[in-house]
């Protein structure tokens, strides 16, 4: 099979960072189909060659196993190309018409690695100038808009050029190995199917712990807070993964029906819903590693009076009768205690007690999703001090850590929707409905916070979130896991 991947952006920090160091790996797995080309397309102009040597020097910046060795690259390189042209300008495009017609291959990515303020008039021009044919397929990068209306217009646009079976909106949270093992301990397994529900379990706590602060993106942070950048997109699509119904086979829509109706059933905003259970932050100064670090109204690029929040925590319900009554916790930040995403499922205690009280946390499966990805299922055994009648329990946990299981060398989340994307495999990206049913749903949020003077909470960066925030899941008799 022969493709074309453009790569729009090619010089931009998303390409260097993540998709050229995710087709290198591809390309040294051998999984990267051998017949094709990816090519980087900006402004700048730049001939084949000073490309690739771009992406040369780039690569010394990826960590040493996955850099590759100067034969590897050579290899590497051949695949590389450059056009420039500037999306804005319609001229432009026919060059690019040119380049592609060269070879008419199978498949045609077109990767919007761009800013998305040009994903609308690029996908207008692309038509335009005839390069939306049947084998193109078009990557949308976060964030798709900026509200409800936004991403509907986008979506609006794109879709009068290409089909939805071409467009591939990239949540790259999708993409982990991680997430994959939570559909595999769901739906490949049938232990865990009989407790997954009310009946069973008391709550459900969704952390996404960034230890870093803004680094470099200071200034589109600022126009964007972690409610649109973490938890309209990524927080939601793991909390449809954990609820989500088992759906009838392993295709794209069928799993994406079911997350559909997972945000269909989340419980709508009220007044005081909005007040109680929604928790904004953002990082003052503080330690990270150790070290003192700037607030975020001092980093660079951010506004020195920014409202703009770093941190939320919220409270929320589905309704349908799976999992009416069970709060679902939902958290995200910046410059955080570490740097943690996990799932956390806490079930019922024991219904009657006939042993002591145990100490620390008992009847619950961990799911980690990163730094390391495994399960860790905490039960309660008789210790140790088992002389005594009436010891206490004590908690005990069985670990299944992924990555020593399999390797550390598992297909990363970009080399893995980067191959899905060259394949046609749409599973592990998101239907237009379920991006617009996630803005409608945090949308009140946004209206809320617009015309609130409060602002956001403070927070020392460092620690784990304003104080609200633990506040809020004491009012239920729980508490955040790391706080238990
Ligand atoms: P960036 O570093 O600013 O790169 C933008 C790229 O687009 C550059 O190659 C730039 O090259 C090119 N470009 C800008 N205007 C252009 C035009 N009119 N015509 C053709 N090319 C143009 O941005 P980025 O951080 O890579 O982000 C790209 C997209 O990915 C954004 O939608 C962002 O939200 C999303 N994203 C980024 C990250 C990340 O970690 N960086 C993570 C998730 C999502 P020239 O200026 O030379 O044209």
């Amino acid at each position: 099979m022969s493709f074309d991947l453009v790569l729009f952006g090619g010089t931009g920090d998303l390409a260097w960072r993540k998709l050229m160091p995710a087709l290198f790996q591809a390309f040294r797995h051998g999984t990267l189909p051998e017949d094709g080309r990816i090519i980087g397309v900006a402004r700048d102009a730049l001939s084949d060659e000073q490309y690739r040597m771009l992406i040369r020097s780039r690569f010394d910046e990826v960590e040493l196993a996955k850099r590759p060795s100067p034969e590897e690259f050579d290899r590497f390189a051949a695949l590389l190309h450059f056009v420039r042209m500037d999306l804005s300008q319609p001229a432009d495009y026919a060059q690019l018409a040119a380049t592609l017609r060269e070879r008419n291959a199978d498949t045609v990515v077109m990767y919007l690695a761009t800013a998305p303020a040009l994903f609308t008039r690029a996908c207008e021009q692309l038509a335009q100038a005839g390069l939306n044919t049947p084998n193109t397929r078009i990557v949308l990068e976060k964030p798709l808009g900026h509200d409800l209306a936004s991403n509907h217009q986008i979506n609006e646009t794109v879709r009068r050029a290409f089909g939805e079976r071409q467009i591939f909106r990239i949540d790259h949270y999708l993409g982990k190995p991680s997430v994959q093992n939570l559909f595999a301990l769901r739906f490949g397994n049938s232990l865990f199917e009989p407790l997954w529900r009310r009946e069973t379990i008391a709550n459900i706590q969704i952390t996404i712990a960034e230890d870093l602060g803004v680094e470099k993106r200071g200034n589109f942070y600022d126009s964007t807070g972690a409610l649109r950048d973490m938890v309209q997109n990524h927080a939601l699509q793991l909390l449809c993964a954990v609820a989500m119904e088992p759906p009838i086979n392993a295709h794209a829509d069928a799993i994406r029906d079911e997350k559909l109706k997972v945000l269909r059933s989340l419980k709508p905003w009220t007044a005081q819903s909005l007040a109680q259970h929604v928790i904004r932050g953002q990082y003052a100064e503080g330690t990270a590693a150790g070290e003192p670090v700037a607030g975020y109204r001092q980093e660079a690029g951010v506004n020195p009076d920014s409202r703009t929040e770093t941190f939320v925590a919220l409270r929320t319900e589905i309704a349908n009768w799976r999992w009416a009554g069970v709060p679902f916790y939902l958290r995200t930040g910046k410059r955080l205690a570490s740097r943690d995403a996990h799932i956390v499922i806490n079930f019922r205690p024991a219904p009657h007690a006939i042993f002591k009280s145990p100490l620390g946390a008992a009847n619950q499966l961990v799911i980690n999703l990163q730094p390391r990805d495994g399960l860790e299922l905490h039960l309660l055994a008789q210790g140790a001090d088992n002389r005594r009648q009436q010891a206490a329990l004590s908690p005990v946990q069985l670990d299944l850590d992924f990555d020593k299981r399999f390797g550390s060398e598992r297909v990363g989340a970009y080399e893995r929707l980067l191959l899905d994307v060259i394949h046609g495999r749409l599973n592990l990206f998101v239907r237009s409905d379920e991006q617009e049913e996630a803005w409608r749903w945090v949308e009140p949020i946004l209206e809320l916070w617009e015309g609130d003077s409060d602002g956001p909470r403070p927070y020392a960066a460092g620690t784990w979130g304003p104080s609200a925030s633990s506040a809020m899941i004491a009012r239920d008799g729980y508490c955040w896991t790391e706080e238990c």
